[in-house]
């Protein structure tokens, strides 16, 4: 309801009256029921005060003396004013009020003795009438406004909309959805229902009814997605949004839906999600899909107080064949073996690739380690078949760790990482096995990581030192060399021997800027010893394997000339093991570094499997007898039999020999009635301080 003192204050009421006592009477009685008023004589006096003063209403006389009532309207709405009207007339003339009406009149008021009682109800009926329509115009104005902005905005964000009258059925369609399904400029066609439903996807079209059964239900308004053909015969999906209104008896009404051609992002998200999930080369699940569903068999395996198992699967030497192979072929035997794997497991099973030779078994229903462990074995044979690949046959073998919820682990990080362990512990054992994972496992194998983490920093904070043992002619009691060994003094577990630390260092290739550093800090301390005064002494270094990849030969020059020491004087401990693998690469470098100058010795002689004939083919100086032999050499005639050999065979070859880890007197007498008279160990002394070794070189060595 509008408020009439509201309406009171929206202006002046004009009062045109020519008789001009009548227009103040009129006047005067508004006024007393508090409006403003103004009154004028002519119907130009009107139209002045009109162009220049708000007014909200003009009672108008319908005979003045200037312009007749006609004249009058048709003159102000070329002023552009638009005032309602209430025409006054002294005449009662129905003919006069129906056109006065069709000219735009509010209302007609006959000139009578009651007039000025039923004047105050008139203007404010008039007023409350012309107010009610000044707010319906601006109410449509608004609606068409927003009605334009909505279709504008579906338009350009390719929404359509559309309404089902549930009551009556009538069914109303966008220009914008017919847009999204392909209508251009032809008819569309006969809208219903029936015709909607036919354009979904008849497997998504259960899914569609069965959610707006449910809205009209529940009234509560949802989300879908859908597939829908269009008039061209394509499918697109679309994004649909679903709301309910209901009539004024509280029944659903209409159903309205906006749709959405989603088709893009749906592809797009698609193959994010396949690029994401999926193995390329396989179409296997990849590592993030396995841990989705591994996090699911979780779930499951605890509500029923069952088990998963975890079977991680690596072939052994893929690298291998790779490379001789070629990456294509490579690619081949892999999908190959996913192929074949895929037989093994079953439909609620999750086979997974997680990395480049890498597999993962996930059985989300096992009972127990029988199972697993046929499964594995099953695996394992259906892997040792040979491949035909670019018809050639290979043969492979795998390697598996096993992990079990909820034994070895609760979740699904655990389980691969434990399982993952099992592997390794399968490699290390012979291949081709499958292994369960174990907690003594896990603890050898966190102390591993430990390990490894603070040996990579071990390097930079000088953690390092080297220490030096002496090598003594027997004949002489002379000092003729030094063995440099490594020493690691851990910042919280104190010295580590080089037999723990040495082979992780191999493992993860930090044995390069190690073994590095060791040859630099034995020359410079060769160097230091030197500058000293004291006499040039052999100084003999360990070499390992992987160290035999890079440019040794350049390493060896570089810090030879780095620290001015002469080539002589360095003397480098092989393995046998070295010596064996890669014969023909390394071949090349060893006769590199002894046409340098240096010295080879060959280590721990006697444990490996070199026999005299192969050894010919080295550039070697030395054996070292290793001290496995000398320990029993009293007490055990075969081990005598063995120093014997090879010093007879050190001999022939015209190679110089050391035994190493001589303890006692008696070893020192064996061994030097056997011929070897260069010797290493605790009887001469541990290995000591650079400081120890050089006071050992200036004082000499008791034993
Ligand atoms: P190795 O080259 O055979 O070194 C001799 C080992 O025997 C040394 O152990 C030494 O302390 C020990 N030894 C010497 N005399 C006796 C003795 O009379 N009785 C007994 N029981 N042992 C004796 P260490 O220093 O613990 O080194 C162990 C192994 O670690 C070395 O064996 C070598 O293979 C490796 N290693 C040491 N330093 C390095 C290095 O700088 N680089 C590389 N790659 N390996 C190293
Ligand atoms: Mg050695
Ligand atoms: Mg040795």
């Amino acid at each position: 309801m509008i408020e009439t003192d509201e309406l009171k204050n929206k202006g002046v009421i004009l009062i045109v009256e020519d008789n001009i006592p009548f227009g103040e009477l009129v006047a005067g009685t508004l006024r007393d029921e508090g409006y403003q008023c103004h009154a004028v004589s002519s119907g130009n006096a009107a139209l002045g005060w009109l162009s220049s003063h708000p007014v909200c209403l003009l009672l108008l006389d319908y005979n003045l003396a200037d312009m007749t009532g006609e004249a009058f309207i048709s003159s102000m709405r070329t002023l552009g004013a638009s005032v309602p009207f209430v025409v006054v007339t002294g005449r009662d003339d129905s003919n006069l009020a129906v056109q006065m009406i069709k000219l735009g009149a509010s209302d007609f008021i006959v000139k009578d003795t009651a007039l000025l009682d039923r004047l105050p109800i008139v203007v404010s009926r008039t007023l409350q009438e012309t107010e009610t329509i000044h707010r319906l115009k601006q109410a449509e104005n608004a609606l068409r406004q927003s009605e334009l902005r909505l279709s504008r905005a579906q338009r350009i964000a390719g929404i359509g909309s559309w309404e089902w009258n549930i009551q009556n059925n009538g069914i109303y369609f966008s220009p914008e959805l017919f847009a999204i399904l392909g209508y251009g400029q032809e008819p569309t066609p006969q809208l219903s229902l029936e015709w909607f439903y036919n354009q979904i996807n008849p497997v998504d079209l259960p899914f569609v009814r069965k959610t707006l059964r449910t809205i009209i239900e529940s009234g509560r308004s949802m989300n879908i997605n859908f597939r829908v053909g269009t008039r061209t015969g394509e499918e697109i999906v679309v994004e649909s949004h679903y709301e309910l209104e209901h009539g004024n008896d509280g029944q659903p009404e209409l159903l309205v839906g906006t749709i959405l051609n989603i088709t893009q992002r749906f592809k797009a998200e698609q193959e994010i999600y396949q690029l994401v999930n999926y193995d390329a080369l396989t179409g296997l699940p990849n590592r993030n899909l396995l841990y989705d569903r591994l996090q699911q068999s979780i779930v499951q395996a605890n509500r029923i107080h069952g088990n998963v198992g975890l079977l991680l699967l690596d072939l052994d030497r893929f690298k291998a064949v790779n490379e001789s192979l070629g990456h294509n072929a490579g690619d081949q035997l892999l999908r190959t073996v996913a192929d074949r794997l895929r037989v093994c497991v079953r439909e609620s099973d999750t086979l997974s690739r997680v990395g480049g030779d890498e597999f993962v078994v996930l059985l989300s229903v096992v009972s127990d380690e029988d199972g697993i462990s046929s499964a594995a074995s099953k695996i394992l044979a259906i892997i040792s078949e040979p491949f035909l690949i670019d018809n050639q046959e290979i043969y492979l073998t795998a390697s598996i760790g096993v992990a079990v919820y909820p034994t070895d682990g609760i979740d699904a990080q655990t389980l691969l990482k434990h399982a993952d362990l099992a592997m390794y512990q399968a490699k290390d054992m012979d291949r081709n096995n499958f292994q369960f994972f174990s907690s003594e496992l896990n603890v050898r194998l966190m102390e591993r990581i430990m390990l490894e983490n603070s040996l990579r920093r071990a390097l930079d904070r000088e953690e390092f030192q080297l220490l030096y043992q002496p090598q003594i002619d027997v004949n002489t009691t002379r000092i003729v060399g030094f063995e440099a060994l490594l020493r690691w003094h851990h910042p919280d577990l104190g010295m580590i021997s080089p037999d723990r630390f040495i082979p992780l260092a191999e493992e993860t290739g930090l044995i390069l800027s190690i073994g590095e550093w060791v040859i630099r800090e034995a020359c410079r301390q060769s160097r230091a010893w030197q500058d000293s005064g004291l006499k040039p002494v052999r100084v003999a270094v360990n070499l390992s394997g992987r160290q035999f990849k890079m440019k040794l030969d350049q390493v060896v020059a570089a810090i030879l000339m780095e620290t001015g020491v002469s080539a002589k004087l360095l003397e480098l401990e092989l393995t046998e093991s070295i010596l064996m693998r890669n014969v023909s690469e390394n071949l090349e470098l060893l006769y590199a570094l002894t046409a340098m100058g240096c010295s080879l010795s060959l280590d721990d002689f006697g444990t490996g499997y070199s026999s005299l004939a192969y050894l010919k083919h080295f550039p070697l100086g030395r054996l070292k007898i290793d001290r496995s032999f000398v320990r029993d050499i009293i007490t055990n005639p075969d081990d005598m039999a063995i120093a014997k050999i090879i010093i007879d065979m050190a001999k022939t070859l015209k190679l110089e020999v050391t035994a190493e880890g001589v303890e006692n007197l008696e070893q020192l007498d064996t061994l030097k009635a056997l011929g070897c008279y260069e010797m290493q160990g605790f009887l001469f002394s541990k290995p000591v301080s650079p400081q120890v070794a050089e006071d050992l070189l200036r004082n000499g060595i008791r034993f």
